[in-house]
């Protein structure tokens, strides 16, 4: 297309330079005019040329199948139209983004160039963050692999780190609703009950262990002791406090609840 309009005004200023046989040297003025009109003529020409052959290929199609952006066809339904009294495709999707009307929500211009831009700001974030899960899930290691390269960069400079912790806590201590409310939704959250799970695990494989460790030095004969917790008295077992703390606690309760029911 842009080489035939080329050749065509390629030939027009080459007549122009010469001298007609019949009709002598053009005005300049009038060559200008002539230029611009056949310039005019050819880009209406090259517009029908394209719309044509659109309509060719759409007129078979049910959807559209004009790209929207690079790598991304519209494949929106087609819908009539009637030019000059005849009935044309027409894409209700491409029109939009031709007006510079949002794509999602049909509604809020767009936010950049009319004609290039698809999205209202809100829109686009909506999209943006879903395309971002959606790559997460279908890509975890290499979502890892960035924030840890990203964390090792922000190690890596002098205070960056220390500067962001500390604005995050004075973010904190400005917003007490909003933290409140992640840790609630944390709380619900299921990474947090796959946590809980793991931590309850980890406990129990501990308590375990160390059963087994009492186990063991039992079989060699060690008595395992530790300290009474209020006179330091060596025990054995699993009791915390010997029999005299454990009374003397039982008479200061009972004392405490006779004092207050006085
Ligand atoms: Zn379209
Ligand atoms: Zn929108
Ligand atoms: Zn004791």
């Amino acid at each position: 297309m842009t080489d035939r309009t080329a050749t065509v005004s390629r030939s027009v200023s080459t007549s122009l330079a010469r001298p007609h046989p019949i009709h002598g040297t053009v005005p300049a003025e009038r060559a200008e005019v002539d230029r611009a009109a056949k310039r005019q003529a050819n880009t209406e020409w090259a517009r029908r040329a394209r719309l044509k052959k659109w309509f060719g290929v759409a007129e078979a199609l049910t959807h559209c199948p004009a790209n929207l952006a690079r790598g991304k066809p519209c494949r929106a339904e087609l819908q009539n139209r009637k030019v000059d009294g005849v009935t044309v495709p027409f894409c209700p999707q491409c029109d939009r983004k031709r007006r510079g009307i949002c794509m999602d929500c049909q509604r809020a211009p767009v936010e950049g160039t009319p004609g290039k831009a698809l999205r209202c700001l809100m829109c686009h974030k909506i999209a943006r963050s879903e395309t971002g899960r959606r790559f997460a899930k279908k890509h975890p290691a290499r979502v890892r692999q960035k924030w840890r390269a990203r964390k090792k960069r922000l190690l890596e400079a002098p205070g960056v780190w220390e500067a962001r912790l500390e604005r995050s806590r004075l973010w904190r201590l400005a917003h007490p609703k909003a933290v409140a409310a992640s840790k609630v939704a944390w709380g619900q959250s299921e990474a947090a009950r796959a946590y809980q799970r793991d931590y309850r695990a980890r406990m129990a494989e501990k308590r375990r262990e160390a059963e087994r460790e009492r186990d063991r030095a039992r079989a060699r004969g060690d008595v395992i002791t530790h300290p009474c917790t209020s006179c330091q008295t060596a025990l054995v077992g699993r009791q915390k406090k010997c029999a005299a703390c454990r009374t003397q606690a039982v008479r200061t309760a009972r004392a405490a609840l006779i004092g207050a029911a006085a």
